[in-house]
């Protein structure tokens, strides 16, 4: 569903992604992991066009989304991000931080649109939450507002960029606990975690990044008990 083939980003002379070859089936949970800088994040940016590659070609479907004839709007309606900080809206209520996009992306009504934000403010558990301003949320209520957010647009895959690693443990297993749960509802995912029990519980197969390129990529079992790679499992004692 997902088809990363020979991508390359370069910032300056640092080669940031070095040839990344990855295809991600329907249904099916990605953990990338890697070392700070490796570029998990560049590559998830690459993935929605907040970062445009240098060379190579990524495929949605059909959908060549590295083409520069693509919109990147239409990316982004298809492939939701939730990132590390909590990019709400500090003026608007969780509702309303919802609404907005569906509003004046997917062009529904106001009755439509709110609508669609409660539904999916119940899903993350926070159907209580809708009129609260981000000041008065937790971090892992913020976050939740923040897939809630993304999965309105109904998106064909979810990424995610160390959605927990801002916040407490407790507050991380609420985040945890919504993404099991779009696991298990069959969602498409990219996620980049150091939460090894999300990735031993949820993923399909782990992708280990190191310098740009793929070291290693296998099932989780395999990777974690049996890594070909000394750099592997070097990494992998390193945050157990
Ligand atoms: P971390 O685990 O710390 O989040 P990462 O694997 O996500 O790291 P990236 O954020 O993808 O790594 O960064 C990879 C490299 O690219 C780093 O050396 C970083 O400094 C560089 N880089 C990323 N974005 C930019 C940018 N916009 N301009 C210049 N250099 C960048
Ligand atoms: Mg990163």
């Amino acid at each position: 569903m997902l088809r990363i083939e020979d991508v390359w980003k370069s910032y300056g002379d640092e080669e940031v992604l070095r040839g990344i070859d990855l295809t991600v089936d329907r249904g099916d949970v990605e953990v990338l992991v890697g070392p700070s800088g490796s570029g998990k994040s560049t590559l998830l940016r690459c993935l929605n066009r907040l970062t445009e590659v240098d060379q190579g070609q990524i495929y949605l479907e059909d959908l060549e989304v590295t083409a520069a004839d693509t919109n990147p709007d239409t990316v982004r309606q298809q492939i939701g991000m939730v990132f590390q900080d909590i990019n709400l809206f500090t003026h608007l209520t969780a509702r309303k931080n919802i609404t907005l996009g569906l509003r004046k992306v997917r062009g529904m009504s106001a009755e439509e649109a709110r609508h669609r934000a409660d539904a999916e403010l119940e899903r993350v558990g926070l159907a209580d939450q809708a009129e609260s301003y981000p000041a008065q949320l937790s971090g892992g209520q913020k976050q939740r507002v923040g897939i809630a957010r993304a999965l309105a647009m109904d998106p064909e895959v979810m990424l995610f960029d160390e959605p927990t690693s801002a916040l407490d443990p407790e507050l991380s297993n609420e985040v945890l606990e919504v993404m099991a749960e779009l696991v298990a509802d069959g969602m498409t995912m990219v996620v980049v975690t150091h939460e090894m029990r999300f990735a031993r519980g949820g993923a399909s197969g782990i992708t280990f990044l190191a310098d740009g390129e793929i070291v290693e990529r296998g099932p989780p079992d395999e990777l974690f008990e049996n890594p070909t790679h000394e750099r592997t499992e070097r990494f992998f004692e390193s945050i157990r």
